[in-house]
């Protein structure tokens, strides 16, 4: 079994940590009908009173909150704290409208840190490790957040943030990086600029990689590990909850255990709000039962994912969710076939091709087009026009059969499709301009 940072959490029996959520969740309600206003008026709308909630078996009492209800009390309308007490901000912008504003008091801060530093300790990480954190360093959480757990297990963090992918490689090889963070697909654009500059993976020396704030497929995961040498763990984290660490890769690289000791996971039916059985697929939504600055309770993330509790190899015991495939509004519904980026990705990579693709939605006379276009290898570029239209049918051919969508494939060379530092731009959707 691997090393665990807390394994007095990590690996408690199911009734140790039923017990702990159960008594944080009643204080929380309890604060947070207090010290929020906003909060306090949906409950009264509803009928329901702190003392209601005497477990997590009544979590499902409480109303559920929305993006939208950061929006309206922009920004600091949901702290439950003095902003004298906030020792941090973090904002998302968001793929839509006005941004979104979080806060941390210190205590917020050192479980966030801890939070990460299990991640980091899951992949192996020690403290003589040399943590290269190219996310973002801003508003946006991922820089700050991968860099306090880096610093709480005592590695050595390289705070380069996102840009200048050439200069990244050069500070990983002077620098001797050994754990990279980032999001996935700038991981598989560094491997790409790596083999560009003529440098092979044995001139760095990065172990693993700690990959988070898009959806990936495993598919995906398997071309990073390649490409880069390294062992590639998934994180899940997002602004409204905590930022990078609500959820953690182990060892066993299946699944990601859940930090349950801080949050309470639900899964429900996105259309009727019910909570669904263990195992279902369905939207996430997470309680934060110890923030204290902005402790937002049964939060709609719009992910879609999937919950196991089990043993799991490496001695943890927090459950597991599955990679969450997208979020509800990512859902293409293509003439009535519902489908997501993550598996035309699976599709893509399954049948040889590279994980740098776009996907074009279209509407003409009131029917839905979607093209797929993907780049190929110079090698295969440079084949004749007819055996690239063969290879481009047998791709849509393989679409049709997977996922039910009739899609047309475009092959294009190296390097069309432009390079995202963060989060990759995976969908265009003309549609919406017509609107
Ligand atoms: P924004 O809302 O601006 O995208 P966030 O960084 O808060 O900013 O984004 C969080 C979202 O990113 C999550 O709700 C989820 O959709 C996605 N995400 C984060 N980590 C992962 C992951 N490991 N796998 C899949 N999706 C993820
Ligand atoms: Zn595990």
């Amino acid at each position: 079994m691997q090393k665990i940072y807390q394994p007095e959490i990590e690996s408690a029996s199911r009734e140790e940590l039923v017990a702990l959520q159960n008594e944080r969740l009643r204080i929380q309600v309890q604060r947070v009908y207090e010290n929020v206003p906003y909060y306090r008026e949906k409950m009264d709308a509803l009928g329901v009173r702190p003392e209601d909630i005497k477990s997590i078996e009544d979590l499902h009492k409480l109303p559920f909150s929305y993006k939208k209800d950061l929006r309206d009390t922009y920004p600091y309308g949901l702290f439950a704290v003095p902003l004298k007490d906030v020792v941090r901000l973090h904002a998302s912008s968001g793929t839509t409208g006005k941004q979104i504003v979080v806060g941390y008091t210190r205590k917020d801060m050192e479980l966030w840190n801890d939070c990460f530093a299990r991640a980091l300790i899951a992949a192996g990480a020690t403290d003589e490790d040399i943590v290269h954190i190219s996310y973002g360093y801003g508003l946006f959480t991922g820089g700050l957040g991968a860099d306090g757990g880096a610093m709480r297990i005592g590695a050595t963090a390289v705070p380069v943030s996102t840009g200048n992918t050439r200069r990244q490689l050069t500070v990983m090889q002077d620098f001797g990086s050994t754990v990279l963070c980032c999001t996935p697909s700038y991981a598989l654009h560094i491997a790409e600029v790596m083999e560009e500059s003529g440098l092979s993976k044995d001139d760095l020396k990065l172990k693993a990689g700690i990959f988070g704030a898009e959806p990936w497929t495993n598919e995906m995961r398997l071309q990073i590990e390649q490409k880069l040498g390294i062992k590639a763990y998934d994180i899940y984290g997002l602004t409204e909850v905590l930022g990078p660490g609500v959820a953690f890769d182990c060892s066993e690289q299946d699944g990601m255990h859940i930090n349950e000791d801080h949050f309470i996971v639900e899964v429900i039916d996105p259309d009727t709000g019910k909570v669904l059985p263990e195992g279902a697929q369905g939207e996430l939504v997470f309680t934060c039962i110890t923030k204290e600055a902005f402790p937002i309770l049964r939060y709609r993330t719009r992910d879609i994912g999937t919950i196991t509790r089990g043993k799991c190899a490496c001695g943890r015991t927090l459950v597991k969710m599955t990679k969450p495939r997208g979020r509800t509004d990512d859902m293409l519904i293509i003439r009535g076939v519902n489908v997501f980026p993550s598996q035309i990705e699976t599709v893509l990579i399954e049948k040889g091709y590279s994980a740098n693709y776009q996907i074009v939605v279209d509407r003409e006379n009131n029917f839905d087009s979607i093209e797929v276009q993907v780049e190929i290898s110079r090698e295969v570029f440079s084949d004749t026009v007819r055996g690239l239209a063969v290879r481009a049918k047998e791709l849509s051919a393989a679409m049709k059969e997977l996922l039910g969508i009739n899609a047309k494939v475009t092959l294009l060379e190296p390097n069309s499709i432009p390079r995202s530092e963060g989060k990759a731009v995976r969908v265009i959707d003309k549609r919406n301009l017509f609107e």
